[in-house]
């Protein structure tokens, strides 16, 4: 009798674990997490994190330390856009591929080939009942932003995809970048419909700590781009965003959020090893932040990638021998680049404004300059004079089509080269405007479920197992 009830109670036993099983399984697919975070680095092909650990690299002890990259490094993944715009994306494919799953042609946002709208997981994440936020140190209508909140057939067209962040319908509970330029225009302030929607303005950083409890917020903190991390008042500016944004977004529901560390790229575009060293850096301490959420928050998870490589940034550099003033050692020096306190773009302006000396370009870098370094400068500042003159000489026809020169053009080109000399780096672009290269891009993932963006992946593959964890079919 004993035997038979143990028998009948296991019985009974198995039979309702199944149960609780199956109905976990079948009622409550979004239950798997709670909380997605995609971070992406624009631009931050793997020698950027191998360089920051360089940078990063405290001189005083023996070893390397390791950096928050290196902790979270789970594999990596092409980046390839679909087969009519050939092997190199721009951030817009790649956004949309890493949004919706789909490969699409260079400058679309959340179309496909056809230049037809395709869900993004954020849209999904909404449906399913979660909260939804974007956090980026670009304006917020810029491609990658756009790719996971908007639908049109071109990046460029800027205002348009601010008009859909309304007219299309509110998809996300907080906005925090910048692009004051595209939300309070002549013809439409959309700032005053945001606000009209409910939404908490605010415009700097310092009022991000005032935010009312359970309030969706737009915060745009800059005309376009927020400064440089080098140059802005709070160089940190990534982590303080996301800092303020992760406690409006939590509830029972969970939420998915998009963190864009956007001006990696634009370092890599203008060759620019410091700027972009001060924006990996940002995003770092972001990523060390989020470390720790993810310990009190253990039904999150952290993915992070790069939308592609930009600049063809090579750590350490041989050149030819006729340059004899650039080294051609096994070396890559980056003492100085971890005390420059303003950007190279804000020191060209400066300088080409004020005199130019040794003691005031010495104090703006933050290193000694040489004589010879000095003789370079003010070749370039002439030089930025002329090209300025011969411009104003063309006639408005000739002007035409043509990029109007910046007076501190040729100076902020010298100041870069007098860096990239100092501490050995290269680039395999050859323009001051820069590229994107085809290289595969780290993949980094911490928390919950990151297992699943582990080894040689896809970007589509990130958007499909977010999809997947978001309970989609
Ligand atoms: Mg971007
Ligand atoms: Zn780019």
């Amino acid at each position: 009798m004993k035997n038979v009830s143990s028998v009948v109670l296991l019985a009974l036993a198995t039979f309702s674990c199944q149960q609780v099983k199956v109905d976990n399984n079948h009622q409550q697919p979004t239950k798997q997490i709670k909380n997605i975070i995609m971070v992406v680095a624009d631009g931050m092909g793997p020698a950027y994190t191998s360089a920051y650990r360089y940078y990063n690299d405290d001189p005083n002890t023996p070893t390397i330390e390791q950096t928050v990259f290196d902790r979270h490094l789970v594999g990596s993944a092409s980046t390839y856009p679909a087969p009519i715009s050939g092997y190199i994306t721009d951030s817009a494919a790649a956004a949309t591929a890493l949004a919706t799953g789909v490969k699409t042609y260079n400058d679309a946002i959340g179309v496909d080939v056809n230049k037809k709208p395709v869900e993004t997981v954020l849209e999904w994440a909404k449906l399913q009942g979660k909260k939804t936020g974007i956090v980026v140190t670009s304006q917020i209508i810029h491609a990658t932003p756009a790719s996971y909140l908007a639908h049109n057939e071109s990046r460029r067209n800027y205002n348009a995809i601010a008009d859909s962040y309304i007219d299309n319908g509110v998809k996300a509970d907080v906005y925090l970048g910048g692009g004051w330029k595209y939300f309070i225009r002549k013809d439409r302030n959309l700032v005053d419909e945001f606000k009209a929607n409910g939404f908490h303005y605010v415009d700097d950083y310092n009022s991000l700590n005032t935010i009312p409890e359970n309030t969706p917020v737009f915060g745009l903190f800059g005309k376009k781009g927020l400064p440089w991390a080098l140059d802005d008042k709070d160089s940190n500016r990534l982590s303080t965003m996301t800092k303020a944004a992760l406690p409006l977004l939590e509830n029972d529901n969970g939420y998915f959020m998009l963190i864009e560390a956007s001006q990696i790229d634009w370092g890599g575009h203008g060759r620019d090893i410091a700027a972009a060293m001060a924006e990996v850096d940002d995003l770092a301490k972001t990523l060390e932040y989020l470390e720790s959420y993810v310990v009190k928050n253990p039904n999150t998870l952290v993915v992070v990638t790069a939308d592609h490589s930009t600049g063809g940034l090579s750590i350490g550099r041989k050149t030819a021998k006729l340059d004899k003033s650039i080294r051609s050692s096994y070396l890559w020096q980056p003492q100085i680049l971890r005390t420059m306190k303003n950007s190279p773009e804000s020191i060209a302006k400066k300088l080409t404004n004020e005199l130019l000396t040794i003691e005031q370009a010495s104090e703006l870098l933050n290193f000694k300059l040489t004589e010879p370094e000095l003789t370079l400068l003010k070749a370039a500042k002439l030089k930025g004079k002329e090209i300025i003159k011969q411009f104003n000489l063309l006639s408005k026809a000739e002007k035409k089509g043509k990029w109007a020169p910046a007076k501190h053009d040729a100076l902020l080109t010298a100041i870069k080269k007098i860096i990239d000399v100092r501490t050995n780096t290269g680039w395999g672009s050859i323009s001051d405007s820069g590229t994107h290269t085809g290289i595969d891009v780290p993949v980094f993932a911490f928390g919950k479920q990151k297992q699943l963006f582990a080894g040689s992946i896809d970007n589509t593959d990130i958007a499909k197992n977010i999809f997947k964890l978001l309970g989609k079919k």
